[in-house]
């Protein structure tokens, strides 16, 4: 859990202006929703979140502090993108314990299989463990990379589409569970979509991207359903 906040970010590749001077203030434990048409600058914004792009200026506060010059790693989010990037040789239970077992973290096994029942208990994939990736559906998939994020607890979670490959069934299904783990947990998410149905039914706020620019933020009622 914690707060984010973004004053006069700018991001340019080349000519292209990605990001132009915005600010936001995401809370501790909103589920806020970037929205916007591709080429909006979304997943620029979240990249810089993370510390996977430099911004060309502005800075990045997490809960006060200014993490504009951390390494990625000492940031603290985990990232959901919108194709599961597996490792396809592994069992479902090996890709989910992985961040846990990275050399830096070294947790000890009897942990690692408390947390990996954990997660895959709250994401309906207990009965799937030890099957390979590779034989798993797309929805199962999914479910295994939002697993990954979830299971050191990252004090954020940066979410690009995730659920834009699957159809239309799975995808309510799991907009509804990734609404209440996130209760649950009252993690922090920031989540980017083009889709403005997923975008009301799921955001605590909207924050509206276009152009590189915020153009508007609110709860979904302050948005659409005003007078
Ligand atoms: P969105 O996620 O809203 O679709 P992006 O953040 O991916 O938007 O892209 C915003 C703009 O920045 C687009 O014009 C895109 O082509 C450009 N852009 C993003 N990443 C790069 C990059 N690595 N190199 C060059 N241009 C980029
Ligand atoms: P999305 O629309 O979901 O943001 P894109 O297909 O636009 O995804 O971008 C996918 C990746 O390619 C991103 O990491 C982005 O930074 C990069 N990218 C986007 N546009 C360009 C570009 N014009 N040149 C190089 N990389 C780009």
């Amino acid at each position: 859990m914690a707060s984010i906040s973004i004053r006069g970010m700018t991001k340019r590749f080349g000519p292209t202006t990605a990001i132009e001077g915005i600010d936001l203030d995401i809370q501790n434990g909103e589920f806020f929703v970037l929205l916007g048409p591709s080429g909006a600058g979304k997943t620029t914004t979240l990249r810089l979140i993370a510390g996977l792009e430099r911004p060309d200026a502005g800075q990045i506060f997490m809960d006060g502090q200014d993490i504009s010059g951390h390494f990625p790693a000492a940031r603290d989010c985990a990232f959901v993108f919108q194709q599961y990037s597996l490792y396809p040789h592994l069992s479902v239970y090996d890709n989910i314990a992985f961040p846990l077992r990275s050399p830096m973290r070294k947790t000890p096994e009897a942990k690692v299989r408390e947390r990996v029942h954990e997660v895959a208990s709250l994401l309906h994939i207990e009965s799937k463990l030890e099957r390979k990736a590779t034989a798993l559906s797309g929805g199962e998939m999914q479910r295994v990379a939002i697993g990954r994020a979830l299971v050191r607890s990252p004090k954020v979670f940066l979410m690009d589409e995730p659920l834009s490959s699957l159809d239309a069934r799975l995808r309510e299904e799991l907009r509804v569970e990734l609404r209440s783990i996130q209760k649950r947990t009252g993690s922090t998410v920031i989540y980017v979509t083009h889709d403005q149905v997923e975008a009301t039914t799921m955001a605590d706020r909207i924050g509206i991207l276009e152009k590189g620019k915020v153009q508007q933020v609110g709860t979904p009622m302050e948005i659409y359903e005003q007078p």
